[in-house]
């Protein structure tokens, strides 16, 4: 089978180094593989998605050297696909409409806390009856869709740089919402998790390769591909950048832009060769590469579990090489 890899940014903000980096093994992985790699563009979020970051991101990626087989595909462009999807998964009896109001999850979430619980949705309208959604509809109550989760499901995945990971289904938050702005027949806007499997699914995608920060949300989509009765693609977890005392890389405290490194004089080569060392390594452990001899010799066994730390000594002394 040919491996199919995707990068899917969110154009909510400049090209960050996390998402470059997360490309980067993407493209290493593809290009090792002699597959694909596809850019995907993640615009759902109307409020925050702007064009010029969209602009900024594939600006970033095509300086940083990391030429895409496929795309730029919109998800805003999808949304009619997402709604039937959705649709499909209320006529297997796998999602419902939801009319709990704010106020009413406010309760739930305080009463919750109140007995020490992790907050969580509690299912409450699973099986609302004819009558009660009547009644819903006649009031204008606002609706989501939610999908259901079974709280003793286990769900387990051979995660390609983590091993083993499991997750327990009543971790998960209780059922989840896939749409929301929902009223009567219309299914409003689907929202991440549901957009995401369905287009990993129509891509074809082979290897979901992203940050660790996603893993809850993969236990959330293998039930997804499960409910739509479709292969499960392999997962890899890269692990998050930190910055050097440890911390989680923030935009506050450092720079972390990639068009930022580019105004600052840093090389191309030079700042793609050092993201390729935040987390791998090759096997000789040589230092200096280009894309293209790290392709060669990429695989997931050599990506590390824990934090990677940015090292701005070690990047000026890449680029000073260059
Ligand atoms: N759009 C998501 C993000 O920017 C990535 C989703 C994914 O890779 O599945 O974090």
């Amino acid at each position: 089978m040919t491996v199919r890899v995707r990068i899917a940014p969110s154009p909510t903000g400049n090209l960050h180094i996390g998402t470059a980096r997360t490309a980067v093994f993407n493209w290493l992985f593809a290009r090792h593989e002699g597959g694909q790699f596809i850019l995907r563009v993640e615009d759902t979020d109307e409020e925050r998605s702007r064009p010029e970051f969209t602009q900024n991101i594939l600006d970033g990626l095509t300086w940083l050297g990391l030429n895409w087989d496929a795309g730029p595909v919109f998800q805003s462009k999808r949304l009619d696909l997402y709604r039937e999807r959705v649709k499909t998964l209320i006529d297997k009896g796998l999602a419902y409409r939801c009319y709990t109001t704010a106020e009413e999850l406010d309760e739930m979430r305080e009463a919750q806390k109140a007995r020490n619980e992790a907050p969580r949705y509690d299912n409450r309208h699973r099986n609302l009856t004819v009558d009660e959604i009547a009644r819903f509809e006649a009031e204008g109550r606002p609706s989501v869709i939610r999908f259901k989760i079974e709280d003793d499901r286990e769900i387990v995945w051979n995660d390609l740089v983590r091993g083993e990971v499991s997750w327990r289904g009543s971790d998960l938050g209780g059922d989840m919402v896939i749409a929301r702005g929902s009223s009567g027949a219309d299914i409003g806007m689907p929202l991440y998790n549901l957009a995401v499997v369905v287009d990993d699914i129509d891509m074809r995608i082979t290897q979901v390769i992203r940050g660790e920060d996603h893993i809850a949300n993969t236990a959330k989509q293998i039930l997804l591909y499960e409910a739509f009765d479709v292969a499960v693609p392999e997962f890899a977890h890269t692990p998050l950048i930190l910055d050097i005392s440890g911390k989680k890389l923030s935009k506050r405290d450092n720079v972390t832009g990639i068009s930022e490194f580019q105004a600052m004089g840093f090389l191309p080569e030079a700042l793609v060769n050092y993201m390729t060392l935040l987390g791998w390594s090759p096997p000789d452990n040589q230092e200096l590469f280009t894309l293209e001899e790290a392709a060669q010799k990429f695989s997931f066994d050599r990506v590390n579990k824990a934090g990677a730390k940015f090292d701005w000594d070690k990047l000026d002394w890449i680029n000073s090489q260059y």
